[in-house]
């Protein structure tokens, strides 16, 4: 594989790449309408993998650059990307100190004690566990501020890798799609993806405007503040391109979040995540989460329904991660009949 857009910046190897570029032909079926495929960057390798890799290949490499040994960064109970950097962090040698709030609030016992943060503590990370409404941003400072008295050295890495630096993992992850589409012939005509803190869009947006590649992006945020998290990916943008030397311009559409599967919250489930989690597993084999792919496939499922996208399309799903998630929520996926279980309509706020 050859990466003409990335291959001269320091990156840190991490990830199992290029991952798996594969058709979706029962889900295609069930929803009949475009031909979809799966980029499957759940696969990148790094401690059950994800998304988050891909941007901590660069974002280590100026940790290491800085001569950094701790790295801090934070995320909710349940954040992917806290687990992939204290994995990448354990990976070369470095300690971790991460910082999560609790901004879910979620029944299941597990949700607080399974899934990612169960990992985050086998990893080895001094996990520090907050409330939702307080300063994440403050309490990393204390600790980096506390590590360099001890003669250490911390980088802070940004929720969810979200800087410009981070974003060139998603113009990489994108370098590969659209060499893997071609490869195949196949015509890309749209790149679905799931929205968090915007870094993931940011690099795919870059990426696609610098490689000239005709793809729509139609990006899914998986909370409800889907114009403030644009104005985000409109934030890291303009750094990606100037990192790329890039006079290319990004298409104004791809800086746009759909906000419409987010449901209630972050975090917090909706019917139409849990059909597209359980359809995708039962048809395909292929799991998804509860937080971040089940909204964004729901929202391809909806937009396959409307006729937006249908036949004579061709659609890349991007996986990016997150299952170990699926065993916060337990009580979603018991393989109960019933179209979705009575916790979710406990107490009406949830829908
Ligand atoms: C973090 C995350 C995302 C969102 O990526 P951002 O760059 O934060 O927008 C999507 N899917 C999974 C599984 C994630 O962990």
């Amino acid at each position: 594989m050859r990466y003409p857009l990335t291959s001269h910046f320091d990156r840190v190897p991490l990830a199992h790449a290029p991952t798996p570029f594969e058709p979706l032909p029962r889900l295609s079926a069930f929803l009949g309408g475009p031909a979809i495929y799966v980029k499957r960057d759940d696969c990148t390798g790094l401690a059950f993998g994800g998304n988050k890799t891909r941007k901590l290949e660069f974002l280590m490499a100026e940790a290491l650059a800085a001569g950094a040994d701790t790295v801090i960064t934070t995320g909710g109970v349940q954040s992917n990307h806290v687990r992939q950097t204290i994995a990448a962090a354990a990976r070369l040698g470095l300690k971790s100190e991460v910082v999560l709030r609790r901004v879910v609030s979620w029944p299941d016992a597990a949700y607080a004690a399974s899934g990612n943060v169960l990992l985050d503590r086998l990893l080895g990370a001094a996990v520090h566990i907050l409330d939702a409404n307080a300063d994440a941003a403050a309490t990393m400072e204390e600790i980096a501020a506390r590590v360099r008295r001890q003669g250490a050295k911390p980088y802070v890495v940004p929720l969810g890798g979200s800087n410009a630096v981070g974003a060139l993992g998603y113009v990489r992850s994108i370098e590969e799609i659209t060499a893997q589409a071609e490869d195949a012939g196949l015509n890309l005509t749209h790149v679905v993806h799931a929205a968090g803190s915007g870094g993931t869009q940011a690099g795919l947006a870059a990426g696609l405007a610098a490689l000239d590649s005709p793809a729509r992006l139609v990006s899914i945020a998986v909370l409800p503040a889907a114009a403030e998290l644009g104005r985000q990916v409109a934030d890291i943008v303009p750094g990606v391109m100037a990192r790329l030397k890039s006079t290319k311009v990004v298409a104004p559409a791809h800086l746009a979040v759909n906000g419409d599967y987010a449901g209630p919250a972050y975090g917090q489930p909706t019917p139409a995540m849990i059909e597209a989690v359980t359809e995708t597993a039962r048809r395909e084999g292929l799991l998804l989460d509860p937080v971040y792919t089940g909204k964004a496939m729901a929202g391809l499922f909806a937009l396959v329904r409307s006729g937006e996208l249908g036949r004579g399309h061709t659609v890349v799903f991007l996986h990016s991660g997150g299952a170990p998630g699926l065993f916060a929520y337990p009580s979603l996926f018991d393989g109960s009949d019933a179209p979705w279980p009575a916790v979710l309509k406990a107490g009406g706020k949830l829908l």
